[in-house]
């Protein structure tokens, strides 16, 4: 283990859309070979970590519901579009050596393992690097919900959001070139300048255990690692 590491477990939130690249469906292999270097890379270095991926490259159940599909059953197919996805990463990380294992929230036992909290943080302490699948299992909620769960449970010091921008700004800074990213925000202040950084359900989940979160961007190489060991980049909220 790398002893200038900030971090002992972490968990960190990859959206469907992170795996699709430039493709407009699906995951593209270039993409998700990269980031599980990313992720190794952390892993080896000595930081336990879990991971939560969306389903939004496949199916949302709010997408589905808007062509007039049920909405309920709209999610779950959202959530068995992020178990292909997990799959696919566990897929990526031990092409690359690594050690992982796909975890749901919802039994589907012949295709991987059922969310168990206990075994969940066993894996991270032996180095395995755990996919929570699924979602939180039921409908209505999203994978962000997901990732603050899992994180709140597993004890992750930090919920690291990867996403297409480099933090949370104070507007659009692809239609505002003037937008100013903030380095770091309360919870309370979030919600005082009403910052749209996930849905309401992960936010209060988050901020009712003091989770501190950090936004950043994905595309950037090596974020994860610097960021693992105490840069700043993109933007902390905190509580
Ligand atoms: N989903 C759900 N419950 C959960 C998590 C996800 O029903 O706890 C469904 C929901 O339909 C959602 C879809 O799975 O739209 C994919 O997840 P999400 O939209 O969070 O993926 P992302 O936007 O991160 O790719």
């Amino acid at each position: 283990t790398d002893t200038s590491m900030k971090y002992r477990r972490v968990l960190l939130k990859l959206s469907g859309e992170a795996l699709m690249g430039n493709e407009d469906y699906g995951i593209d292999p270039i993409v998700i070979k990269a980031l599980a270097a990313e992720i190794i890379e952390v892993q080896k270095a000595g930081v336990q970590i879990g991971l939560v991926i969306g389903g939004g490259n496949i199916f949302r159940g709010a997408g589905l519901a808007e062509s007039g599909m049920d909405r309920v059953t709209g999610d779950h197919m959202g959530m068995l579009a992020t178990v292909i996805n997990a799959l696919a990463m566990a897929d990526a990380l031990e092409k690359l050596g690594a050690f992982s294992r796909v975890m749901s929230a919802i039994k589907i036992n012949e295709v991987c393992e059922d969310y168990i909290r206990r075994r969940a943080v066993r894996h991270l302490e032996k180095g395995r690097i755990a996919i929570f699948a699924a979602g939180t299992g039921n409908p209505f909620f999203t994978t962000d919900s997901a990732a603050a769960l899992r994180a709140t449970e597993i004890g992750a010091e930090l919920l690291l959001k990867a996403t297409k921008v480099d933090g949370i700004y104070d507007s659009d800074p692809k239609k505002n070139p003037g937008a100013k990213r903030y380095e770091q925000l309360s919870y309370d202040d979030v919600i005082a300048r009403n910052l749209q950084v996930m849905d309401t359900a992960a936010f209060a989940l988050c901020r009712d255990n003091s989770i501190p979160l950090r936004i950043y961007d994905m595309m950037q190489p090596g974020a994860l690692m610097r960021i693992l060991r105490g840069e700043p980049l993109g933007t902390l909220v905190h509580a």
